[in-house]
């Protein structure tokens, strides 16, 4: 796989394990079926203890039975998870940054007790609610909203393109509470099982089909006090969690650009036309070579987010440069690696197609592509320009 400025000798050792572990997964056990699965509008259900095995859900935390690997095994991680399929990655970053670690960052010892390690080994898978069918951008203006009564809380409202959410066990669902002054928002583990829970899977979509997605429907659902996240109010929460998982983005979507490279790069040296390889021909390289070079400079955003992140200087406004840079980054190169393949770049027994189709999903969700330019900008010029 690409690394044309020699990242590689700057990991250690064990996050050179994380990431060859990683691949050699996605090699095995994930490369050979996943376009059949893209087709079909399935998940490999099989790999979600299989990856839960294998420590790839939030393995950069630690206690409960978490590697607290480095923010960079984490990235490389996350990179070979989307270099196979970005609905693979999907799977690991809702479970790990969305679910896992708001409970680990603002959960009570129970609520850590209880599902950090079921869904740290993918016993139980769990799903993060923010969107809602009439607020997507503009999270804050969610609907859903708590009303305090004896025993807890009740809850009312309805979330979509929630990930996971038909196959998950527990939901985290961001509502406001309207039994204090301002209606903050607080985070509630909302078991799927529950009365009055509904989570309906979304049919056809024509991007991320190898995951699923769904709404979570709720009315008049009984959450008791203990199921509130005890340590956090406001939007912080959610947005928090979204920098977790846009961290992560940020590196799948160099994966999914690096596999769609390599894949155009083996195509133009295999495939002759006019008597050579179309590799030889200039046209050809210019791609190659601009690709290799976007590749690169989102690579080195990302190894240097690790960084700042690993020593705790990491900022949301940094993260979301980064997931805007290098999704936008993906989304062009691989439309550029499928142009490469000609007829065959169609067909679902290449990636890019595929690869393609995903980016736009990932271009869309944890912040659009616009609204980091928004959140940027706001950064530079201190002016907000959301409203
Ligand atoms: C497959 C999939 C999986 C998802 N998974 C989850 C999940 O697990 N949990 C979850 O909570 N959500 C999830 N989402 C939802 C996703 O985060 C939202 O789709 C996203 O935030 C955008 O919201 P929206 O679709 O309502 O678009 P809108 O907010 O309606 O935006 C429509 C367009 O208007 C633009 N726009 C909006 N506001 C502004 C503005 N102020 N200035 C300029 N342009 C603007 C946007 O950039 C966009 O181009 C998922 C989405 C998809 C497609």
């Amino acid at each position: 796989m690409l690394d044309y400025v020699d990242l590689e000798s700057e990991l250690s050792e064990e996050e050179r394990m994380v990431r060859d572990t990683a691949r050699e997964f996605v090699e095995e056990k994930v490369k050979p079926d996943i376009g059949q699965h893209w087709i079909d509008g399935t998940f490999p259900m099989d790999l979600i203890s299989e990856m839960g095995e294998m420590g790839f859900y939030a393995p950069n935390l630690d206690g409960y039975g978490l590697p607290n690997l480095s923010e960079t095994a984490y990235g490389l991680l996350m990179q070979e998870l989307e270099a196979a399929d970005s609905g693979l990655r999907s799977m690991a970053s809702v479970q790990g940054a969305l679910v896992m670690y708001p409970i680990h960052a603002f959960g009570s010892e129970a609520q850590k007790d209880e599902w950090l390690p079921a869904l740290g080994t993918g016993e139980a898978v769990g799903c993060f609610g923010l969107t809602e069918p009439e607020h997507g951008s503009n999270a804050s203006a969610m609907a859903t909203h708590a009303e305090r009564d004896a025993d807890g809380y009740v809850l009312n409202g309805a979330k979509t393109w929630i990930t996971n959410s038909p196959i998950s066990d527990v939901a985290i669902v961001w509502a406001r509470d309207r039994s204090v002054d301002d209606d903050p928002v607080r985070g509630f583990l909302v078991e799927t099982e529950w009365d009055g829970v509904s989570t309906n899977k979304i049919d056809e979509k024509l991007s991320l089909r190898a995951s699923i997605t769904g709404e979570i429907g709720l009315n008049d659902v009984r959450v008791p006090e203990e199921n509130v996240l005890p340590g956090v109010e406001g939007m912080k929460g959610p947005l928090s969690c979204l920098t977790q998982a846009r961290y992560g983005i940020a590196w799948g979507a160099v994966g999914a650009a690096m596999d769609c490279f390599q894949t155009a790069l083996d195509y133009a040296t295999d495939r002759d036309q006019f008597g050579k390889p179309i590799g030889g021909f200039q046209i050809q390289q210019e791609k190659l070579a601009e690709m290799a070079t976007q590749i690169t400079n989102a690579q080195l955003l990302a190894h240097r987010l690790a960084e700042l992140k690993e020593r705790g200087d990491l900022k949301p406004t940094q993260v979301s440069m980064a997931k805007r840079n290098n999704v936008r980054m993906a989304r062009e190169q691989s439309r550029v690696a499928r142009e490469m393949l000609g007829g065959n770049g169609i067909t679902a027994d290449y990636s890019p197609m595929r690869h393609i189709t995903n980016l736009e999903t990932v271009y869309t969700y944890e912040g659009t592509h616009d609204i980091h330019s928004l959140i940027i900008g706001h950064d530079l010029t201190g002016i907000p320009a959301f409203e």
